[in-house]
């Protein structure tokens, strides 16, 4: 039975492939879940006799579009945008927008697919949909921005609504981007929809604990997990990548709970601080004066700045990639469960190979998923569209207490469902099962579209 299971699921993923070439990081997702769900659908053939599967590695739709801007210098400069709506079976499509040079159709379907599931996890009524473009932020001026983000808009607008689609940020997208973004929606649409995008400022429709929520997050479910072994955040050394949003609230929130983080990186290199990360520093450094990494070790004596080396080197008993897709590989891996690596928590999407995951496992290293580690960010998101749906703001204690239970359910919830599914332990099988079976559930009862 097991066996015919894994011909269908080998053959839908050929299928897959075979139709999208080229893009190898929505390739690497795609097997990565279908690889996890084997043993639910040998238990579910109602989910194969419905073609569940077939339709939901096909987004429903995909918008491609062009975005021309000019630059300071009076330069017309051509990007592509996206918007890809990958299901909306639960809810309207939710998911950010990455602006970063690399962006390509291949990420945005493999951060799509991820969302879906991701969503589903965090028990919320929300589908799953990412978009961006290859434009590149760094080093542009603030007019600069504005005007790509609202050439950006003025074709997307068509395609969202806050019971159609609703975006929120992701690298390259924060407040700033969030506020021109909206600014052009609410022009063209002629309507003050607070809950077309998320991420927005508190004072104009954004929500507490959504800036620290992914990184916050990600550690509530560090937390839960090494409770399972009876052990604590207290008192541990982290290696964290990344200088952004999740990066940043990972080393707060670590601190908050007694542990030391001891590294944060960006694309030219790392720091590595003996005292623990300063994070009123590095938030000023990174998100005040958008600068490179190196400007925080000139700024502080306990730490130095260490340009193209891997962070991984670094010992700690716990790592948070933090940074982008594919940044730590079997190396790292190895180096880290020589080093005595404790838990690995992905706060970033997708940031460890396949190779790498399967190292930590064989390890016994508690691994934890960005598809539940990190879904504190998108969870808090759908917090915010409840609070404009209602025309509320609720406090910072009260948010947090809300994305604390909401990460604690995930984590339980992957677990069980790891159990059931003959994996114990093993988070990856758990929350892609846990979160296919919600998906798959509720596209069995809404028929075959
Ligand atoms: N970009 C974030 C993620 O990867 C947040 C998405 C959202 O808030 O909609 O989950």
């Amino acid at each position: 039975m097991q066996s015919d299971t894994k011909n269908y699921v080998a053959s839908v993923y050929e299928e897959a492939v075979r139709r999208s070439p080229g893009e190898p990081e929505f390739h690497q997702a795609l097997h990565e879940v279908l690889d996890s769900i084997v043993p639910v659908l040998a238990q579910h053939p109602e989910y194969e006799r419905a073609g569940i599967l077939e339709r939901l590695v096909e987004p429903e739709r995909q918008v491609m579009f062009r975005v021309p801007w000019q630059d300071d210098s009076g330069l017309v400069r051509v990007n592509r945008g996206y918007r890809v709506q990958f299901n909306s079976a639960l809810g309207p499509y939710k998911g950010g927008l990455r602006f970063h040079s690399s962006v390509n159709l291949g990420i945005m379907k493999f951060l799509g697919f991820e969302q879906i599931f991701k969503n589903a996890l965090t028990g919320q009524g929300i589908g799953g949909g990412k978009g961006g473009s290859d434009f590149d932020p760094h080093g542009l001026g603030d007019a600069e921005v504005m005007r790509f983000c609202q050439s950006w808009m003025t074709e997307a607008y068509r395609h969202l609504g806050d019971y159609t689609d609703v975006p929120a940020g992701d690298i390259g997208v924060g407040t700033r981007e969030i506020g021109y973004l909206f600014g052009q929606y609410r022009r063209i649409a002629n309507r003050h929809e607070a809950g077309v995008l998320t991420g927005k400022g508190i004072g104009w429709g954004g929500a507490q604990v959504r800036t620290e929520a992914t990184g916050y997050g990600a550690v509530y479910f560090l937390k839960s997990m090494l409770e399972t072994r009876g052990e604590s955040v207290e008192g541990k050394t982290a290696i964290i990548s990344g200088s952004g949003n999740v990066a940043t609230y990972a080393i707060e929130k670590l601190h908050q709970l007694g542990a030391r983080a001891l590294t944060a990186s960006d694309s030219t290199g790392y720091v590595i601080d003996s005292e623990g990360i300063d994070v009123a520093l590095l938030k000023q450094v990174k998100e005040v004066e958008r600068l490179r990494i190196s400007a925080y070790a000139d700024r502080r004596s306990s730490a130095r700045f260490v340009a193209q080396g891997r962070v991984w080197e670094t010992p700690g008993d716990i790592a948070i990639p933090a940074a982008t897709q594919n940044e730590l590989g079997s190396d790292d891996a190895a180096a880290l469960i020589r080093n005595g690596v404790v838990a690995v928590v992905e706060g970033a999407n997708m940031p460890c190979t396949p190779d790498a995951v399967e190292l930590f496992q064989e390890s016994s290293v508690l691994f934890a998923p960005g598809k539940a580690a990190n879904a504190g960010g998108v969870a808090t998101s759908a917090l915010e569209m409840a609070q404009n749906a209602s025309r509320e703001n609720w406090d910072f204690e009260s948010s947090e207490a809300r994305l604390r239970d909401i990460i604690c359910q995930i984590h339980d919830a992957a677990f069980d469902a790891a159990e059931r599914y003959g994996a114990p332990g093993d988070y990856v099988v758990g929350a892609n099962a846990a979160a296919f079976v919600r998906v798959a559930d509720a596209m069995l009862a809404q028929g075959i579209i």
